[in-house]
């Protein structure tokens, strides 16, 4: 029996952070053995919201597929590709956009959400309002069993699951329905940004990214949004909403000594830096062997071109496939 098929992606718009890890990439790490899994490298969906800023999409490519190393995603086990070069991509968007209604694309949640943060104000680009079609493709192209994401992606994978419906009634069943995998907890699955407004995104500036620093990574810690109401370390603090807990429940293993602190917190008489301090030890931990993998891959981005570009002719192989199916699904299979 042939293997499962899972689909992910990212949006080269800046470094990958622990959110897109524990929200993400844990899952595909592990999924890699037992599926066929297809890695994404989503630029054209990148510069849906950065057309002006090209290089930016480009150079990140790089920062995210040596973040996809650094974290474990093997090329020998996962086909890490570059969207933009499956034009078969571009193609079926064409034809899902006749599947989908304006009101539904406005409906979406997540984009929302994200138009609300971009301050696109009057002028929202159509390819952006109309990304979800797009990664509909993404997902389609490789008829992906399983989709592995974090809350904000569920309506994407819902609506890839409706045009895959849709066109199947129209043209007659070429795609699955794709479904989503989500993290075992809420927490997981949108991990908060250290400002504690909103999820933490690579375009809001309130992540902690792998590659930071240590000396970075000290200061964002330290930078948290915790309880603004507790002002002296006798005062009895609050846990909920309060990100640095958040983290601890997330990133911390000594889950006794976590509610330790939880406790003692909510008690009154321990301090904020105190509970940063150890939160910094339990990320410094966790990083500190994904920071010096990708150093050591970072030394030679020729080979880590060498390997998107055997990963990107693999997805071609399974794109060209898919578009000779369903161009003769649809009668536009001329000659
Ligand atoms: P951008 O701000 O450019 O949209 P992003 O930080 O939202 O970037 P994406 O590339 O859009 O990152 O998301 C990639 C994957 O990571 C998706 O599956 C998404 O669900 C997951 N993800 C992103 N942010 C979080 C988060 N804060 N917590 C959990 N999962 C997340
Ligand atoms: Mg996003």
């Amino acid at each position: 029996m042939s293997k499962k098929i899972v689909l992910t992606g990212d949006r080269p718009t800046g470094p990958l952070h622990v959110g897109h890890y524990v929200g993400s990439l844990k899952k595909r790490i592990e999924l890699q053995h037992e599926y066929k899994q297809f890695v994404m490298l989503a630029d054209v969906q990148a510069l849906t919201d950065n057309a002006d800023n090209p290089q930016k999409v480009r150079d990140n490519v790089l920062e995210v597929a040596l973040d996809y190393l650094a974290v474990g995603i093997d090329p020998k086990l996962s086909s890490i590709f570059i969207q933009s070069l499956i034009p078969e991509i571009a193609e079926l968007t064409v034809f899902f956009l006749n599947l989908v209604s304006v009101a539904r694309l406005e409906r979406n949640p997540t984009v929302k959400d994200e138009i609300k943060h971009r301050e696109f104000g009057k002028s929202i680009p159509a390819g952006f309002l109309c990304y979800p079609v797009s990664q509909s493709a993404d997902i389609l192209f490789v008829n992906a069993d399983y989709v592995p994401v974090g809350y904000d992606q569920l309506p994407m994978v819902e609506q890839a699951a409706e045009i895959a419906r849709k066109f199947n009634r129209f043209y007659g069943e070429i795609f699955k329905d794709p479904k989503p995998l989500t993290p075992k907890s809420d927490m997981h699955a949108r991990l908060p940004g250290i400002d504690g407004l909103g999820k933490m995104s690579k375009s809001l500036g309130n992540a902690i990214y792998l590659k930071d620093s240590s000396d970075d990574l000290r200061k964002k810690v330290m930078s948290m949004y915790t309880d603004p109401d507790h002002v002296r370390v006798e005062d009895p603090g609050k846990i909920e909403g309060n990100v640095v807990f958040t983290y601890l429940d997330v990133f911390g293993d000594n889950k006794a000594y976590v509610q330790e602190l939880k406790d003692h917190y909510q008690r009154g008489g321990l301090g904020d830096v105190k509970v940063k301090k150890y939160l910094f030890e339990v990320l410094e931990n966790f990083l500190e062997p994904i920071r010096k993998r990708r150093l050591e891959f970072a030394q030679d981005p020729d080979q880590v071109m060498k390997m998107l570009k055997e990963g990107t002719r693999e997805a071609r192989n399974v794109a060209h496939e898919t578009i000779k199916k369903v161009r003769a699904a649809m009668r536009i299979d001329y000659f």
